[in-house]
């Protein structure tokens, strides 16, 4: 087994924990925080995590890291990880996103919920809290209402050599400023007429801390607060408080959060020191996001495929999302693991899609029953097995575990082979049938290739055997027969006859898009074959999400949304091996 590669967060929380930096943290419980977030009790968990999406999307593979991360520090480490829903923007929130999140963090194994707490949260439950804290920022002179256009605020923004310009605005009286926030709230303005702004230094070297936008104007309606407010707080000027309120331990984010850092602290200790938050304050540590080899895994690009129907919706199996993945039939587990693999650093890099493959095929082989299936079926005719009789023949369902017992598949005359199984005139080391030559079907018995039938076309329409009686799998005779070819198969009249999908990646260059190509240009034509295929009989009664190794084949998952009761149909999740860049 390959070991976990290095997690330096890991490490911060097992030197914060021996330091005993977070024992007993209490919960803010500041006034505007709906009753059970205010508990006041001391906090018995050890560290807090969270996870803090904007219901805007569905999850991509991306998310599935940060997810590991958090749920996973929390888990090891005795503490707790938060679902929270950064829901500050009111245009683009949706509750079928928080729907869909809500699914996808569950299905990857994680809970956030239990006897003693439930910490499922929205950050617009804050809002009257956030509030609070930008007049407590106006009334210390820390925070002004600006009325600059846009442009000019742009332009007096500075560069990173060249030092911002003070706003005409900067020094407006307290009074003048909380005037002015009131009226912002009653809605007495249009967008983009004023806005708060954080009083810090327009000569910062990090461009974050010229004065940083806290409250706009936004006359919208919100998917939790409706229309109560038309002032919304800026992300990051909201995400700080969140995470102190919910006494947040280690609030990890991705790199390009890093010069946000210094304005978190900055706005965190402005409020610790109006007591309006207690310390210790949460800290925030960044770390590399995930990229992997043949997807894209920008939102906007995702977006494009579901709306130009380039694939068949965000749940498509081929999508990088978590409901596609899980749709695939790829495992919860396979994820996990593949995050300890891929470790957690500061340097940015690209995985390569096998290794997610791997990590798949890994959990599936240990999690999987095998069953028979015949993608491209061949018809074998026994001529010495008597017709309209059949018996029965026993596989067992995972040669890893015996106890897991053995099925009973139908052995008959007529049986269907893959058409690769069967050559006419054998090429150098084929061992499998071809006149003359014997070779032993799985789990029933030895055959003799005598021939085969033809169309007219010269195509191959059947394969001609007789069978040895005293060789079936698993009684003393079968051992007389040393044969090298050993195939699998299907009785003709007892199969089920289905519809396989077989997805592959979804693009065929390993950087979609790269350099100056159109991202849609190196989408893999084949990504998704849809084929008829025969089944044994067990198969029938998958139920969605029920998911198999087809022995030779591959792992294959019962389609959780096309499988009808009785009338399953397949997706393949991945071949068996890895048939890429080979
Ligand atoms: P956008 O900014 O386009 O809305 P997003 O990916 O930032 O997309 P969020 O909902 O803000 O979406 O993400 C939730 C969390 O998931 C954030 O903490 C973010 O840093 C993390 N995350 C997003 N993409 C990745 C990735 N590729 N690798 C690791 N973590 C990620
Ligand atoms: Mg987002
Ligand atoms: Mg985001």
């Amino acid at each position: 087994p390959i070991a976990p590669a290095a997690n330096f967060i890991r490490n911060i929380v097992e030197a914060d924990l021996a330091a005993g930096k977070h024992a007993q943290r209490r919960w803010a419980g500041q006034p505007g925080l709906a009753s059970d977030h205010a508990a006041g009790a001391l906090d018995p968990a050890k560290i807090r995590t969270r996870f803090p999406p904007e219901p805007n999307g569905y999850l991509h593979f991306g998310h599935a890291k940060s997810i590991c991360l958090n749920f996973g520090l929390a888990r090891d480490y005795g503490g707790r990880c938060h679902l929270r829903f950064d829901d500050t923007n009111p245009e683009k929130e949706d509750q079928e996103y928080v729907d869909s999140i809500v699914d996808a963090v569950k299905w990857l194994g994680f809970n956030w919920e239990d006897a003693q707490e439930n910490n499922l949260y929205y950050a617009s439950n804050y809002f009257p809290w956030m509030i609070q804290a930008a007049e407590y920022l106006i009334a210390t002179g820390n925070a002004y209402v600006d009325s600059q256009s846009t442009e000019e605020m742009r332009a007096n923004r500075g560069t990173l050599t060249e030092a911002g310009k003070d706003s005409p605005f900067r020094n407006r009286s307290v009074a003048e400023n909380q005037d002015l926030f009131k009226r912002m709230q009653a809605g007495e303005f249009a967008d983009g007429a004023h806005i708060l702004r954080a009083k810090i230094d327009m000569a910062a070297p990090n461009i974050n801390l010229r004065d940083p936008a806290i409250y706009r104007i936004r006359h919208a309606t919100h998917h939790n607060t409706g229309d109560k407010y038309c002032v919304y707080p800026m992300y990051t000027f909201a995400h700080p408080i969140e995470d102190a309120l919910e006494n947040i331990t280690h609030s990890i984010c991705t790199l390009e959060f890093e010069d946000q850092r210094p304005f978190y602290d900055w706005l965190l200790e402005r409020l610790a020191e109006g007591g309006l938050l207690q310390r210790p304050l949460p800290h925030q540590y960044e770390f590399s996001r995930l990229n992997l080899t043949y997807v894209v895994l920008s939102k906007r690009k995702l977006i494009q495929l579901v709306e130009e129907k380039h694939v068949d919706g965000w749940d498509d199996p081929r999508m990088p999302t978590l409901v596609g993945a899980r749709r695939r039939g790829y495992t919860a587990e396979g994820f996990r693991l593949l995050m300890e693999r891929v470790g957690v650093s500061k340097h940015d890099s690209l995985i390569d899609y096998s290794l997610l493959e791997d990590c798949m095929r890994e959990t599936m082989n240990e999690l999987d029953e095998r069953r028979i299936a015949v993608l491209d079926p061949l018809k074998l005719v026994i001529t010495n097995y008597p017709e309209g009789q059949s018996e029965e023949c026993f596989a067992p369902n995972h040669p890893l575990k015996p106890e897991l017992g053995k099925r009973m598949v139908p052995f008959s005359r007529e049986l269907w082979i893959e058409r690769e199984d069967f050559m006419e005139e054998p090429s150098k080391g084929y061992h499998r049938l071809y006149p003359g030559n014997m070779a032993r079907l799985r789990y029933g018995f030895v055959v003799k290739c005598t021939g085969c039938e033809k169309d007219a076309a010269g195509n191959v329409t059947a394969v001609l055997c007789e069978y040895m009686e005293d060789s079936k799998s698993g009684t003393p005779g079968a051992d007389n027969y040393k044969v090298k070819g050993n195939l699998h198969w299907v009785s003709v009249a007892h199969a089920y006859t289905a519809e396989v999908r077989l997805y592959d990646r979804l693009f065929q260059a390993a950087a979609p898009g790269a350099g100056d190509r159109d991202f849609l240009d190196d989408l893999n034509p084949a990504s998704k074959v849809a084929i008829t295929v025969q089944l044994e009989p067990a198969l029938k009664d998958a139920l969605p999400e029920q998911r198999f190794q087809f022995e030779r084949h591959g792992y294959f998952v019962a389609d959780r949304v096309d499988s009808q009761p009785g009338a399953p149909v397949f997706n393949r999740a991945v071949t068996l091996k890895d048939s890429w860049g080979k």
